[in-house]
């Protein structure tokens, strides 16, 4: 499967050529080989819902007709399966639209104050019976170099997983702060935590610590690749630290944009 040209090593145009055309075909083979994968995981996690449905559709057929209990029941739980699905299909789509994201999007800023505002008020609403402690310390006007929207999904994707796994204690800390540099945004739970040996793989897509627990609780373990592609596609970083038991912390930082200039980039250029 190797397409590579092979050409003995002589000092000419032509063979500084074939070594540009071989990277290229490396990286082709490379990204079918993504294709490949992504393709293989996306059929492996289709096949239990699948699996599922076909449980209490065959139910109903066996014993619906006579029991209202069981096609109440049958019919109640394909539709929460197929609503499990839809959510899968729509994760999958977005995170496939991550790797499209072209020069329209990377050039947009976004005014950081009244997102996270935002972000925080819809939390509540959707949440009341949880302690947010909010802390704003974001500069006025700070802007940073992400589209709105994508800086929003990253941020639901945090708080709604510190919501989903939250245990017993039903609260959590929503912090951000600017420098000259850097916007950092902080999402810290006190809920189940995260093994060391997971906390590597939370990132990658499908990742499930708790399979049948995510499961039950919606999750299709794609939000967390979602959200790192996102601030990695926009130059930012993500990081996660966490205890078993006492709970999680994510740590999000994005360059800030000063006068239509990345913070960080223009030091660089005065380098
Ligand atoms: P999911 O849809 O399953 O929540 P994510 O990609 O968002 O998928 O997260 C991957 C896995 O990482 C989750 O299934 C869960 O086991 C773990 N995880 C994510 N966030 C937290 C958190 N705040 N506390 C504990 N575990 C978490």
């Amino acid at each position: 499967s190797d397409s590579r040209i092979k050409l003995r090593k002589r000092n000419d145009e032509i063979y500084d050529l074939t070594i540009n055309i071989n990277k290229m075909l490396d990286r082709m083979q490379a990204y079918t080989n993504q294709q490949k994968e992504f393709v293989e995981d996306v059929s492996h996690e289709l096949r239990t819902p699948v699996a599922v449905l076909e449980g209490h559709l065959s139910m109903l057929q066996r014993w619906g007709k006579d029991d209202p209990e069981v096609l109440n029941d049958s019919i109640n739980s394909s539709l929460q399966e197929l609503k499990r699905m839809q959510s899968l299909i729509q994760e999958m789509l977005d995170l496939t639209r991550v790797e499209q994201i072209d020069n329209e999007y990377l050039s947009q800023t976004t005014e950081v104050k009244p997102l996270f505002k935002q972000v925080y008020n819809d939390f509540k609403m959707l949440h009341p019976d949880f302690v947010v402690n909010y802390d704003d310390d974001i500069q006025d006007g700070s802007e940073v170099r992400i589209y709105r929207n994508h800086l929003e999904q990253v941020l639901v994707i945090l708080l709604d997983n510190a919501f989903k796994y939250s245990g017993d204690r039903k609260e959590i800390n929503l912090a951000a702060s600017t420098n000259e540099a850097l916007l950092e945004i902080v999402v810290q739970d006190y809920g189940v935590g995260i093994a060391k040996n997971d906390l590597k793989r939370v990132f990658n897509r499908f990742y499930r610590v708790d399979k049948a627990r995510s499961r039950k609780r919606g999750g299709n373990g794609l939000g967390l690749s979602i959200a790192s592609r996102l601030i990695e596609i926009y130059k930012g970083t993500i990081t996660v630290e966490s205890v078993v038991g006492s709970g999680t912390v994510f740590r999000i930082e994005l360059p800030i944009v000063q006068d239509g200039i990345d913070a960080d980039q223009e030091s660089d250029d005065t380098n």
